[in-house]
């Protein structure tokens, strides 16, 4: 596989017996990499769609069914929001195929392992002969560990890596004494450089170091965003010009745009950060490399043992940046940006250099009694080793001397505001907007979330809002102004963030069980995810002093007992920070709720979207199959509801006739239009069959967002026509048992007897569209989330995509429904909406 492309297969299968009896074929789609997180990536097959798709983590890709077997021939197509990217896959003869997708168009993978070496290979400049194996197994494995006066036993030496992350804070000069000649002005975050001057205070104390030498004197630190960028920015004309393109002049300020816009992403980036986002900023601003020549590329490429395909396009942007990326680091992909990494001098092998990772020299180095020593010594002081490279070494002091969960000293917390302002500047908010949000709390809202899960998960969090800016500065609700929402719930704009940020955790910790290969494991991280979020939810509450609701967990949502079950030293440390430990529950009890997942439908969810459990066992919500038993929510058969659609269409033929008849509301009118989309009782008390109410179990919804604790009403059941009462019911207790309280916590309402609501230019509405019957009409169809999932209107930031969550668009399918966000011209997309075929 080269790199950029992504490799694809796809499998076609007819089920015996299928989870959905309308869907007996199953099309598993895989990719080699994952998808970028959170657009809804469905794919084609000819001329029909995949239905009921939900994407898989293990392996990455996703799963859909189709109503008949593609035709021989029929092209697979991958779909990307509104990119459609052909597979080159043709269903035929044999059942599955391979084939390679250009991922320029909109696939975007997070960084891999591999990535994060490599992010290591280019934090120095000399990559030569890279040194293989840890710190401690070259010291055990050479028997060197006597260290003068450090009274250490052989083999009891461990020093583990333990990488940097961050952006610069505190910025102070070392103390000249010891700072090697030549890099005076280098600077160090405030804590680094105490404990470098103590740490090697310490090794001349114990005769690791002479007095007078030089070694572990500190030989390059804070290496400053701007002066990589620049040193970037030449590179990268110089290499564009020996490829002998002729628009450096377009370029050039694209390049500055793309490290202006990483700079404020806390460092080191992935490996592929800076090239990812110069593509994007590529065709943000229209510019592609012109004029270059091929053959001058494959002689510059070669010249760098840059790999360029022998045939076929050359992915230009990407080849310069491999090139550059040979001499220069690209911007933010050296720790030395976060202020916390050090090199120090060690002197060097024979015919070599300091900072030279080939074996000679880095063999040569740990057999220097101040590496030694540091070996031994430096965790104490909050210093970790880069394996590869003896001389670098990191400060990231122990949990023990970090502040402890809400007792934060205030340069913790002025480091926690400055890492939330980052995250709100990756998002795209200006410093004049972060200012603001500030200055009206919404960091102070944000702390707590910040403080609990760290920068990286908040930055996630907000990305998975898919909230564009305007509405991270003033989040949607349900209120008829900014004005009266804020006065009804103690808010201000900004502060409303954070109650519907915190329902992005159980999301957050649902995907993280979707890394995990064990059951137990990925059952305590989906509870886990409900708990914190309840947990946190508390300490924002009291932040802000505003009582917000929030959904409840499901029932199997647990804590564990204590003794803490065996699992990662991650998780278990999360555990205790949060303190998720019941010490009523017994192991026995724990393991009876860790079962009953399992088999439930969460548990079953979790086999199929990771493909582990015995096949065909693992199949979605909507079937049973672990087992081969009975669907556990099994989905009722179409109910035919043309006769009541007939008797209410009679109803509502009679209600336009009398406002067309009606003076005051001629026909197309502004008043005439009003009336038509305004509710009335539905008239189907009259109607075969009538109105049932669904019970919505234990599933919490409230009609108003966001709203205060003691106001919320969680309603108790919808009405809805008799006859999809069993779809409904079967929609809303998947849900429920699922666990995606998250996904879906507010509705607008059903039934609602009325013309269609299209946004227009009369009275803000369509009047043609108001003389048609809306099928809210009936109680066949819902409104939820509504108050961010409005249909698209001028002015309006938000996008006709709206924030409905596939897993739940796919639920719906199931059950029958229909989504409106897939409307097409001539209606308008309606993402709020769902209703029953
Ligand atoms: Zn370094
Ligand atoms: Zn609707």
């Amino acid at each position: 596989m080269s790199e950029g492309t992504v490799r694809v297969q796809a499998t076609v299968e007819r089920l015996a017996n299928p989870p959905v009896p309308r869907w007996p074929v199953k099309v598993t789609i895989e990719l080699s990499q994952r998808n970028r997180r959170g657009s809804r990536l469905t794919a084609k097959i000819g001329r029909q769609w995949l239905e009921g798709v939900i994407a898989t983590s293990r392996p990455p890709g996703l799963v859909g069914f189709l109503a008949r077997m593609p035709s021989n021939g029929d092209d697979i197509i991958l779909v990307d929001g509104l990119l459609q990217l052909p597979t080159g896959i043709r269903y035929g003869a044999p059942p599955s195929a391979q084939a390679e997708v250009d991922p320029e168009e909109g696939l975007y993978m997070p960084p891999t392992q591999a990535d994060r070496d490599g992010v290591r290979a280019l934090s120095e400049d000399d990559d030569e002969g890279a040194w293989d194996g840890s710190v401690s197994e070259a010291l055990q494995a050479q028997q060197a560990c006597s260290v003068n006066g450090a009274n250490v036993a052989c083999g009891s030496c461990t020093a583990v890596e333990q990488r940097i992350s961050g952006i610069a804070t505190n910025l102070v000069h070392v103390p000249a004494a010891h700072v090697i000649a030549g890099a005076a002005n280098d600077q160090l975050n405030d804590l680094a450089s105490q404990a470098l001057v103590a740490m090697r205070t310490a090794a001349i104390a114990d005769g690791a170091v002479a007095a007078g030498s030089d070694f572990l004197k500190l030989v390059s630190g804070f290496r400053d965003y701007p002066s990589q960028a620049r040193i970037w920015r030449n590179k990268m004309r110089q290499v564009f010009t020996t490829f002998g393109c002729t628009n450096w002049a377009a370029i050039d300020p694209v390049v500055v745009a793309t490290s202006q816009a990483l700079s404020t992403v806390a460092p080191p980036h992935a490996r592929n950060a800076w090239l990812d986002r110069f593509r994007q900023e590529l065709r943000t601003a229209g510019v592609a490399p012109q004029g270059c020549v091929d053959a001058q590329i494959r002689a510059a490429a070669r010249a760098e043992h840059v790999t360029v395909p022998a045939s076929g396009p050359i992915d230009i942007p990407g080849v310069a940046v491999a090139i550059g990326r040979k001499t220069v680091a690209t911007p933010g992909s050296s720790p030395h940006h976060t202020g916390r990494a050090v090199d120090l001098h060690m002197g060097h092998a024979p015919g070599s250099t300091g900072v030279s990772s080939s074996s000679t020299n880095v063999t040569w180095q740990r057999q220097q009694r101040w590496y030694q020593w540091l070996v031994c010594n430096a965790a104490r002081f909050g210093y970790h080793p880069y394996n590869r490279e003896p001389w670098h070494w990191e400060h990231t002091p122990p949990p023990s001397t970090a502040p402890v969960p809400g007792t934060p000293t205030s340069s913790a917390l002025d480091d926690e505001t400055t890492q939330i302002r980052a995250a709100l500047g990756q998002l795209g908010l200006s410093a004049t907007q972060v200012d603001a949000f500030a200055a009206g709390q919404g960091i102070a809202a944000l702390l707590p979330i910040c403080r609990a899960l760290g920068p990286v998960v908040l930055l996630e969090l907000l990305r998975r809002l898919h909230y564009p800016v305007a509405y991270i500065l003033n989040p949607p609700h349900s209120y008829d102004s900014d004005a009266q929402a804020n006065r009804t719930l103690g808010t201000t704009n900004f502060t409303r963030l954070a109650p519907r940020l915190l329902l992005t955790i159980p999301g957050y910790f649902r995907e993280q069980a979707r890394q995990s290969r064990d059951a137990v494991e990925a059952f305590i991280l989906e509870s886990m995810g409900w708990l914190i979020m309840g947990s946190i939810a508390d300490r924002v509450r009291n932040a802000i002093n505003v009582d917000f609701w929030l959904p409840h967990g499901p029932y199997w949502a647990t804590a564990v007992p204590n003794p803490i079950p065996a699992q990662a030293a991650s998780i278990q440390q999360l555990i205790l920070r949060m303190s998720l430990i019941d010490t009523n529950l017994t192991t026995a009890e724990f393991n009876g709720r860790a079962a009953a997942w399992r088999n439930g439908a969460a548990g079953r969810q979790w086999f199929f979207e990771t493909g582990q459990g015995a096949q065909p066992a693992a199949q979605a919500f909507y079937t049973d199959a672990i087992t081969g038993a009975a669907p556990a929510i099994a989905i009722p058969a179409v109910a035919n509801i043309s006769t009541q659609r007939g008797q209410v269409q009679a109803a509502w033929t009679a209600r336009v006739a009398a406002a067309d008849a009606n003076p005051a509301t001629p026909p197309l009118s502004a008043a005439s239009t009003l009336a038509l989309v305004r509710c009335q009782n539905i008239p189907v008390a009259g109607i075969v069959g009538g109105v049932d109410l669904t019970r919505i179990t234990s599933l919490e919804i409230v009609s108003t967002w966001p709203v205060l604790r003691p106001a919320a009403r969680p309603k108790r059941s919808l009405s809805v026509l008799a006859a999809t009462r069993p779809a409904w019911e079967g929609v809303m207790r998947s849900i429920m048992e699922l666990g995606w309280n998250d996904l879906l916590f507010q509705t607008a309402g059903t039934g609602c007897f009325r013309g269609t609501k299209t946004p227009g230019t009369v009275a803000g509405q369509n009047p043609n569209s108001a003389r048609n019957m809306s099928n809210h009409s009936l109680a066949i169809a819902g409104d939820f989330n509504d108050f961010e999932n409005k249909q698209p209107r001028a002015g309006s930031p938000a996008t006709a995509a709206g924030t409905m969550d596939p897993r739940l668009i796919a639920l719906f399918r199931a059950f029958n429904f229909r989504w409106g966000g897939n409307y097409t011209a001539p209606s308008t997309p309606d993402p709020m909406h769902f209703e029953y075929i």
